[in-house]
């Protein structure tokens, strides 16, 4: 049978063969390596679908190539009925190349996961010189590149082009007939994952960490088996790293699976709006959403079981942002319980909810599921292998040097349980591999940024004023509004503020939060200030540039030292 090996997607419209592997003639296993392409700053390897020989290499070096070529020509195995055929041949020369390859493979880490945990944990081992082997069974970059932070990134950055073209006037600028296609908005966002993961592929290449594709078994401590389309290979490790992610949760409530019903990725493949969206969850996942599709003309309501939306933060950075959501239309039911999802007879699906005792109904076309995630512990055969899972069964229990009971496995990011954030995943991994390699290391948990991306974004780093009047902790707070800094009024974005919390005896900064334009960039001062230990002091005499949103924060530093420049309480 003869497979052509297509060029299949490519992000900017052409790419250069720079290095051609193999030469017509030769014979290649699936998944080998045929053609490295250079496109748009990063390298492509482009790898062989079969095993067979290779019949004509149809690109030379230098040539420029598009999606949709034809770049080699290879003869594979037959198809199943000619492969029929031949099994009643006295010799079978397919026969064999069907057979399963056997590998053995060593090295010193074996990574299971390629998301922000375990790419980057790949990537940190190899730079200290470790032999590493990096297991992933869907597309590199995980949740967060392919399902989870990225995404939902264009999509707000979508949404908040569709905002501006809609103020345009405010700002002196004319812009008509405006509107969104959820197509291309989507079509934009793949573009951005396919550049952002061929980026990935490419650093792990150039630091030669070896990418098998299968779902990865732990058979022992020193022993984990792939399937890599036709081979089945063994590789003998002196380290493990389960880097395996989480997965949505859903509610075990009737009507969950009726096709009205969505979780978060199938919130980013939709190629058409609804009218009305329901979303289960005012936690950080509903709301992002809530905003996202509030922007793009969507009636949106949240049900919340709790009696606050995005309960883990201060009550005025909620009632702030609650506020807004209710200027843009969003509609927040908390303290509300949804017990059942029922598909009417006109295709709309009704949410049944319960809130002081009484029952209430809201119709939607779409019902958006965002009750929290889970740690994903599919295919790791956790009770076998002896490894200890956290209280209640959920995720797998690490020490701060990120190591489970079994010594020489580590576990990160999601399915340790312990903050579910594409960042903590990362830094997790750098630790790890730091302890495998011999150099102590630890995460400070006290010091984890969160950003939130709604309209306007949320961030939160250190104490909070709630948690620490419940630790006892003696604290002074000060607050400055973007009303009153002149770079926020000029972007038109004056809405929230920034709020640092001072331990009173100290002067040092044990927390902040923002909510405003930059705030999840801007939190980044906060944090630097908390995990260094820095006093009010410190801030107030570092200069901060003029016209900036970051005066915001120097200016509620001096809030919290007596008093503002720019600010009267
Ligand atoms: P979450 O735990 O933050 O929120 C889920 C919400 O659903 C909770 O507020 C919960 O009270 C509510 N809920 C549960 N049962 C309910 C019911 N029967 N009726 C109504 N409400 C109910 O989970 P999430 O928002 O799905 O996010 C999952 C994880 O992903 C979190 O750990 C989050 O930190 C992470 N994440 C982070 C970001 C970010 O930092 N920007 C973005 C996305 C996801």
């Amino acid at each position: 049978m003869l497979i052509d090996i297509t060029l299949k997607e490519l992000n900017n419209g052409e790419a250069r063969v720079v290095r051609i592997f193999k030469n017509a003639g030769e014979t290649v296993k699936a998944g080998e390596a045929l053609f490295e392409l250079e496109a748009n700053k990063s390298n492509i390897t482009v790898e062989s679908e079969a095993e067979g020989k290779i019949c004509k290499i149809m690109v030379e070096e230098s040539q420029s190539v598009k999606a949709g070529d034809v770049l080699a020509r290879i003869e594979g195995p037959p198809c199943p009925q000619a492969a029929a055929a031949e099994d009643t041949a006295d010799f079978n020369y397919f026969g064999t190349l069907l057979k399963p390859q056997e590998q053995e493979l060593e090295c010193d880490i074996t990574i299971i996961g390629g998301g922000p945990g375990g790419y980057v944990a790949a990537i940190q081992a190899a730079k200290m010189g470790a032999k590493v082997i990096l297991i992933e069974k869907d597309v590199l970059g995980g949740t967060c590149l392919n399902r989870g932070c990225i995404p939902t990134k264009s999509l707000v950055r979508s949404a908040e082009i569709f905002k501006n073209l809609k103020e345009a006037e405010d700002f002196g600028c004319q812009a008509e007939n405006i509107s969104v296609d959820i197509k291309n908005v989507i079509g934009r966002k793949n573009r951005v994952i396919t550049q952002l993961v061929q980026g990935i592929e490419y650093i792990l290449k150039k630091h030669d960490v070896r990418v098998i594709r299968g779902i990865g078994e732990i058979k022992d401590c020193n022993t984990v088996f792939v399937k890599e389309k036709a081979a089945e290979i063994t590789i003998k490790t002196n380290n493990i790293i389960i880097a395996t992610g989480s997965k949505s949760s859903s509610l075990p409530i009737p009507g969950k699976d009726l096709e009205c019903v969505m979780d978060s990725s199938d919130a980013l493949q939709m190629d058409e709006l609804p009218e009305k969206m329901v979303i289960i969850g005012g936690g950080v996942i509903g709301m992002e959403f809530a905003f996202i599709f509030s922007g793009f003309g969507v009636d949106v309501t949240v049900v919340e079981f709790l009696d606050e939306v995005l309960a883990a933060f201060d009550s005025d950075i909620i009632e702030e942002i609650s506020k807004i959501a209710k200027s843009k239309g969003i509609k927040i039911f908390t303290g509300s319980k949804v017990e059942q999802i029922i598909q009417g007879e006109d295709g709309q699906s009704i949410v049944v909810f319960s809130k002081d005792n009484e029952k209430k109904y809201i119709s939607a076309d779409k019902v958006l599921m965002a009750v929290g995630r889970q740690p994903s512990l599919d295919g790791l055969d956790v009770a076998s292998l002896g490894l200890e899972l956290n209280d209640k069964g959920r995720g797998i229990k690490v020490n701060e040097k990120m190591q489970t009971n079994i010594p020489n496995i580590y576990a990160i990011g999601d399915v340790t349980n312990r903050v579910l954030l594409a960042h903590v995943a990362s830094h997790q991994g750098i630790v790890a591999v730091k302890n495998i390699i011999g150099v102590p290391s630890e995460i400070d948990y006290n010091v984890i940024p969160s950003a939130i991306f709604t309209d306007p974004e949320i961030a939160m780093v250190g104490i909070g004023e709630k948690a620490a009047k419940k630790q006892g902790i003696d604290v002074e707070v000060g607050k400055f509004p973007f009303a009153a800094s002149g770079k926020a009024l000029t972007m038109g974005e004056s809405r929230g503020f920034v709020k640092i919390i001072k331990q009173k005896c100290t002067g040092k900064i044990l927390g902040g939060a923002i909510i405003g334009p930059h705030a999840t960039d801007l939190i980044a001062e906060i944090a630097l200030a908390v995990k260094k230990g820095l006093t009010c002091e410190d801030v107030i005499e570092t200069v901060h540039a003029h016209p900036t949103t970051a005066e915001a924060i120097h200016e509620a530093v001096l809030a919290a030292e007596g008093g503002a420049i720019h600010f009267v309480n």
